[in-house]
């Protein structure tokens, strides 16, 4: 196949479209390989939760998690979900890939919550197919009856391309999913064609400021007045505002001067599997209780 598209590339004569060819056969072949080996990959358990902590940018104590998906693949090792989740929504896979994640979160939440460790709230993404489909709110509602996780502590994170799809459909699923007493975040704002409107048109209940903001901050206070007001709009707007991607201290200090109160990133933990997480949660916990005994005011 590979070799069909280099020769006639060959044929062409010209360096340049040789190499361009053999680049885009060789990215179109991963992506045909990973498309058919995900077909297997759900029911031969190849598909692994992650938990990455969202913090309270003062204390740095853990609020809640976010559930990150991983695929243990059979030979090339962990992969991300940026290499398969396009084709996981082009294909329609996302959809029971989706509730699969949905129901681990849910059943992972609800045991640490008995167990006292998990105080917050565990977020997990939903794509935009996921979220059109017909029975939505009853599949998530049925997970959380069959999980026991409290409502209140599942948090859905949705992305924009999804609001402008279909706005009117979009809003009413949201509402619907507003009456379980679930929460939904707006994932990556800022990435895309993010209208101000979505942020009272829809029923949000915390703000992702996407990782490309906090990554190109800059000493220069001028260079930094978008992010600044993005975070200043969500705290008037009563949103939990949550920066992503915060990977130095000085990215820290700056966010915690523009009033932003929860940050997730590097500089405070990766995403981890669930039993490495439990252990984090655990430390946490003894950390925090150390702290308000020794703090009993605070
Ligand atoms: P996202 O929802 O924006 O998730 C945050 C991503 O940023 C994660 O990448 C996380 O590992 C990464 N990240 C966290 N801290 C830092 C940091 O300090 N620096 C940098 N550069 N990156 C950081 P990950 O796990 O590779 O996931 C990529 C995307 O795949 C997610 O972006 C999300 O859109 C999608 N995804 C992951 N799990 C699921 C899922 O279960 N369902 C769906 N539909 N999408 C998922
Ligand atoms: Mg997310
Ligand atoms: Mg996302
Ligand atoms: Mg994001």
């Amino acid at each position: 196949h590979a070799d069909t598209a280099m020769y006639a590339a060959k044929q062409n004569g010209r360096n340049g479209s040789y190499f361009f060819n053999e680049k885009l056969s060789a990215a179109l072949l991963e992506r045909l390989l990973i498309k058919n080996q995900l077909n297997n990959a759900l029911p031969e358990n190849q598909l692994v939760v992650y938990y990455q902590p969202k913090c309270c940018a003062h204390t740095q104590s853990i609020l809640g998690l976010e559930a990150l998906i991983r695929w243990q693949h059979p030979t090339d090792g962990l992969i991300s979900p940026t290499r398969f989740i396009d084709q996981a929504e082009d294909s329609g896979l996302i959809i029971d890939i989706g509730l699969w994640v949905l129901a681990q979160a849910c059943h992972q939440g609800y045991q640490w919550q008995q167990q006292g460790i998990l105080k917050g709230n565990i977020s997990v993404n939903i794509s935009p197919l996921q979220l059109s489909q017909p029975t939505i709110v009853e599949d998530i509602a049925l997970i959380l009856q069959q999980s026991q996780f409290p409502a209140h502590m599942l948090e859905l994170e949705i992305t924009e391309s999804l609001l402008i799809t279909d706005i009117k459909a979009a809003k009413a699923v949201l509402f619907q999913l507003k009456q379980l007493k679930v929460r939904i975040a707006l994932d990556d704002f800022g990435k895309g064609y993010s209208s101000l409107n979505y942020l009272t048109q829809f029923p949000l209940d915390t703000l992702k400021i996407d990782k490309a903001f906090i990554h190109s901050m800059l000493p220069i206070e001028t260079s930094n007045i978008v992010l600044k007001n993005i975070i200043k709009l969500g705290n008037e707007l009563q949103l939990d505002v949550i920066a992503e991607g915060v990977e130095t201290h000085a990215q820290l200090v700056k966010l915690r001067h523009y009033q932003c109160k929860i940050v997730q990133g590097f500089l405070f933990g990766p995403a981890l599997n669930a039993l490495a997480t439990q252990s984090l949660l655990k430390q946490s916990y003894i950390m925090n209780d150390k702290l308000e005994l020794a703090n009993p005011t605070g």
